[in-house]
C-alpha cells in the first residue's frame, strides 16, 4: 500500500500554474477569478472561507460548485 490516495488524475490545476489546493482554487487560480469576484466581491481570507460562519461556509459552496469542481 505505496501509492498515495488521489483526489483528481493530476495534481496540477488545469491552469497550469500550481497543484489544485483549496488554497489556490480559492485565493489564486486565474480561470477562476470571476466566479471568485461574483461570490466574494472583496478579498476574503481562506480561514474565513474553510471555517468561518455557515454563511461564509456556504459562500465556499457556492463558489465550488459554480466552478464546476466536485467537491
Ligand atoms: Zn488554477
Amino acid at each position: 500500500m505505496n501509492q498515495k490516495f488521489k483526489l483528481a488524475p493530476s495534481p496540477t490545476c488545469t491552469c497550469g500554474q500550481e497543484d489544485q489546493t483549496a488554497e489556490h482554487i480559492l485565493q489564486r487560480c486565474p480561470l477562476l477569478d470571476e466566479e471568485r469576484k461574483e461570490v466574494w466581491p472583496s478579498p476574503t481570507p481562506l480561514q474565513t472561507k474553510l471555517y468561518g460562519s455557515r454563511q461564509e461556509l456556504e459562500k465556499t459552496t457556492k463558489f465550488i460548485t459554480s466552478a464546476g469542481l466536485i467537491v
